[in-house]
This record gives C-alpha cells, sequence and structure tokens, in this order.
C-alpha cells in the first residue's frame, strides 16, 4: 500500500537570539491510508515541531514531506489540525463555531451543511447548537472542536495532545469518543501525545521517539486478541500490560 505521508530525513532547528536548538534529527516515518498512528516521547523533544512541519506552519530545514507521493502543497486543505486547547470561539454558538471552517474555506454549501448537522446530532451535540463554548463540558467542547475539524473533510488529521487539558475521568472518556469518531467516519489520524496507555488504547502503530533533538527510536505495531477492538476495550486486554512496560522502557532507556 502506499503511503498518504511519509517524512524522509527531517531535519530541523529553531534559531533565537540566545542560540541554536536543535529539534529534529533526521526523522523519517510513513503514515499509511486508514491509519491510527500515535506518536509519543519526553516533553519538549520535537514533537508539535512535527506536526507543524507536516501542517506547512514551518518549513523544514531539511528532508521531504510527501503526501500521496507528491511534496506536500502549502496549504493542504486535505489536513485537519486539532490542538491541545479547543479554540472554540465564546462569541459563536456552537453552530457557528463548528461551521467556521468551511466558512474560512467557502464551502458553506447545503451538503456540507447537512454532514455538520448530521455529526452534530450523531455526536450528542444537537441539543446544544445554539449554545455558547462556555455552556458545554470540556469533553463535548473536544468534540465540537472534532466536528469543526472534520467539517472540511480532511483525509488526515493531525491532533496535539488533545486531551490533555481534560482531568482523568474525562480524558478517558473523551479519548474513546474521539478515536471512535475518527475510525468511523474513516480518517487517518496523527496522535502526539504524551499519555503511553492513550496512546496504546486508540493506536494502530506507535511511534516513540528519543529526547530533542527527536528520531525516530523504536516503531510499534500494537495488536491485541480481542474482537472489536475500542479504545476502553483495549485498556483491558492482556496484551496492553507488555505494550505499556515495552513504551516505558523505551522512553526511559532501560536496556
Ligand atoms: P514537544 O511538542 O515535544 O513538547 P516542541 O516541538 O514544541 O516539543 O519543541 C521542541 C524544542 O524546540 C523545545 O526545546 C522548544 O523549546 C523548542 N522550540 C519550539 N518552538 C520554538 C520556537 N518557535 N522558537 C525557538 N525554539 C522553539
Ligand atoms: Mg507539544
Amino acid at each position: 500500500m502506499e503511503p498518504l505521508l511519509e517524512l524522509k530525513n527531517i531535519s530541523h532547528a529553531y534559531h533565537t537570539k540566545g542560540g541554536e536548538t536543535s529539534a529534529l534529527s533526521n526523522l523519517s516515518f510513513q503514515v499509511f491510508p486508514g491509519e491510527f498512528l500515535a506518536i509519543i516521547g519526553p516533553s519538549g523533544c520535537g514533537k508539535t515541531t512535527i506536526l507543524s512541519i507536516i501542517a506547512g506552519l514551518i518549513p523544514a530545514e531539511s528532508g521531504e514531506v510527501l503526501f500521496k507521493g507528491k511534496p506536500m502543497p502549502k496549504q493542504n486543505k486535505e489536513l485537519g489540525y486539532m490542538l491541545q486547547k479547543d479554540q472554540l470561539f465564546e462569541w459563536r454558538s456552537i453552530y457557528k463555531n463548528v461551521t467556521l471552517g468551511i466558512e474560512l474555506q467557502r464551502k458553506k454549501d447545503p451538503e456540507s451543511l447537512s454532514q455538520v448537522k448530521k455529526m452534530l446530532k450523531e455526536y450528542g451535540l444537537e441539543p446544544f447548537a445554539n449554545a455558547r463554548p462556555s455552556e458545554l463540558s470540556g469533553g463535548m467542547r473536544q468534540r465540537a472542536a472534532l466536528i469543526r475539524t472534520l467539517a472540511v473533510n480532511p483525509e488526515l488529521l493531525l491532533l496535539d495532545e488533545p486531551f490533555s487539558a481534560l482531568d482523568y475521568q474525562t480524558r478517558l472518556s473523551v479519548c474513546d469518543d474521539i478515536a471512535s469518531i475518527i475510525k468511523k467516519e474513516n480518517k487517518t489520524a496523527i496522535l502526539v501525545t504524551h499519555d503511553l496507555s492513550e496512546a496504546i488504547s486508540v493506536a494502530d502503530r506507535v511511534i516513540v521517539l528519543s529526547s530533542r533533538p527527536a528520531t525516530v527510536r523504536r516503531i510499534v505495531p500494537i495488536s491485541v486478541s480481542i474482537p472489536d477492538r475500542t479504545p476502553m476495550r483495549t485498556r483491558n486486554a492482556p496484551e496492553f500490560k507488555d505494550y505499556f512496560n515495552l513504551l516505558w522502557k523505551e522512553l526511559n532507556h532501560h536496556e
């Protein structure tokens, strides 16, 4: 199968008055269509930098990013980016928030609008369409942010620690929700997280990064022997503990 996304020997450093910070060093990996990839690594190792480079927000100093085998276009409408903070605007209703992306892309056609309404209904936000973001729980807000991202129909989703601002309990259920929505909508996703359990529970493969400058330390395919895999069921799978220990050791360099 052809990869949807390919990073080839990406290196990047930030140059500031205080000096040079090397963030990524010779980083290469592939993401396949329909795959859910998780990237874990120590704080400050360069995870957000990777997503920023994929999204074209910063140009890599060296290396190549290929999307469907071609150099990544500057403004790729097939990419959706979701951040830790949900970035909902308080002065807009939830409906006006989730339609913001298609409004900006001038795609507010009947088809896109009915798709958005369908998602609001399916994912339990229809009764809150006219509410303001502050009237919603943290989990509902993240769902709204995901619907806004999905509304422009991106093929690849970039998720930068989207659950880390939520409390533990909410985080488990929202992570479950969001992962199943992404699967259901048949998207390819890259989830950056520092939470090992989260990575194992949602991902098909986990990339473990070294500390800064980030390079690929190990790629671990996750396969659990339970039917109808969901994040919550995966947490209860017998293999979960082994993956956890393996990734823990990789992150902490215990050979
Ligand atoms: P992570 O997301 O894994 O926590 P980042 O990709 O945000 O890491 O950052 C990697 C390193 O690059 C960090 O040491 C950070 O301080 C530095 N860095 C990130 N953004 C900038 C920037 N705009 N200017 C200078 N240094 C930066
Ligand atoms: Mg980050």
